[in-house]
């Protein structure tokens, strides 16, 4: 989609630290790290956000979050413990309008979170 940040890092117009990629996804290091291990893991399919998915994206979610424990492995946080987020809208503070989940490790993560 145009004018989508994240579709122009999955078309490669835009550089990223990947660290993940398979048919349905692409993840890379978020630009602004809110903890040592904080990654973004983003279908390919530009959906805005969490309320815009449909029945047909069931499988892609299933495969984000299988994406996220293999990037958790390989981060080396998984047996420590990690955090995944997808903020929705104003009140979560989302600011790019392409799904996406947030892996978040390597220090302990407070809760509630802010
Ligand atoms: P959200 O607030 O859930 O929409 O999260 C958007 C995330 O994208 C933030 O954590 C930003 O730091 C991150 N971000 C913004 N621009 C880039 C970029 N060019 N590369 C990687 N991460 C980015
Ligand atoms: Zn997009």
């Amino acid at each position: 989609m145009a004018d989508c940040l994240f579709c122009s890092i999955i078309e490669g117009k835009i550089p990223a630290q990947k660290v993940y990629e398979d048919d349905n996804c692409i993840a890379f290091r978020d630009i602004k790290p809110q903890a040592p291990t904080h990654i973004l893991i983003v279908p390919r399919k530009h959906i805005p956000t969490l309320n815009d998915l449909v029945p047909d994206d069931a499988a892609l979610v299933g495969r984000l979050f299988l994406a996220a424990k293999q990037i958790a492995a390989s981060e080396g946080v998984a047996e420590a413990g990690y955090r995944t987020v997808f903020n929705c809208n104003a009140a979560a503070g989302q600011a790019v309008f392409h799904l996406h989940l947030h892996l978040l490790g390597g220090r302990n993560l407070g809760w509630p979170p802010g």
